[in-house]
């Protein structure tokens, strides 16, 4: 079976060499890829290479709250106007949201919030749906997405309480699920609770694999192993359903 990476960077210099290896591999295991940019610089390259192998790569176009620290307004407005030009070809607006995590002082967080809540009033705007990261800020950032009347929301990575997925979930928000669910309890955990029309999976390659290790799109084949064992349910069931769930959350876009 075929499936979906709601999130990756492919465009990213950890694969610069291998690029156009790894996209083939990822074309036979994978039905497609959402390519997520995060600020000036790799929204550009998320564009162009979605450009490059079009109906396999869609892009996403952001700004990660953890680049927003060395930004000023310009360069959001340069993000926004992105966005704009761009909005026939994104399927989403991110990554974009909070981190709590990196940024540790009320003037930065007050920063990231503004930032926040311009891109989400241009996503609200224009009908797209939303990729939000929320490390360490997961309250928070559910609290601000209320005010806002998204046509779908993605909580990618998410790492929230329990309490915090199912107040996501009530609101009709995805969860997705990265390959930290190979190592990581809480992930785990959140497997568990949120219902199963609801999760999506990622990698977030390069990163988030166990040992640290380079991460691929198609390591999201390991994760619905995990997920069946963890759920005692068959693969081939819950990888269709993951599938289902990601064109949903994606607005039916592929
Ligand atoms: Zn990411």
């Amino acid at each position: 079976m075929k499936l979906i990476d709601n999130h990756c960077h492919l465009d990213f210099p950890q694969f610069d060499g291998e690029r156009e290896e790894v996209i083939e591999k990822c074309e036979e295991d994978l039905e497609l890829v959402v390519n997520s940019g995060s600020d000036i610089t790799t929204n550009k390259s998320t564009l162009e290479l979605s450009e490059k192998h079009r109906g396999f790569i869609y892009p996403t176009v952001g700004l990660h709250p953890t680049k927003i620290e060395e930004k000023n307004e310009e360069d959001l407005e340069e993000v926004l106007k992105m966005i704009r030009e761009n909005s026939d070809k994104i399927v989403a607006v991110g990554e974009i949201g909070m981190d709590f995590f990196h940024e540790k002082t009320d003037k930065g967080r007050e920063k990231q919030e503004n930032f926040f809540r311009k891109l989400l009033e241009l996503a609200e705007e224009i009908g797209k749906p939303v990729v939000v990261h929320s490390r360490d800020a997961e309250k928070q950032v559910l609290e601000i997405l209320e005010e806002y009347d998204l046509r779908s929301v993605i909580m990618h990575c998410f790492n929230g309480s329990k309490e915090l997925v199912d107040k996501a979930v009530n609101k009709g928000y995805f969860i997705s699920v990265t390959t930290q669910v190979l190592y990581s309890k809480r992930v785990r955990e959140i497997v568990e609770t949120a219902p199963i029309d609801k999760i999506l999976l990622e990698t977030d390659a390069p990163y988030l694999y166990p040992g640290k290790e380079k991460n691929y799109p198609y390591n999201v084949h390991e994760s619905l192993k995990k997920i069946a064992s963890i759920l005692g349910a068959s693969k081939e069931e819950i990888g269709e359903q993951f599938n289902k769930n990601t064109r949903e959350a994606y607005l039916g876009v592929f």
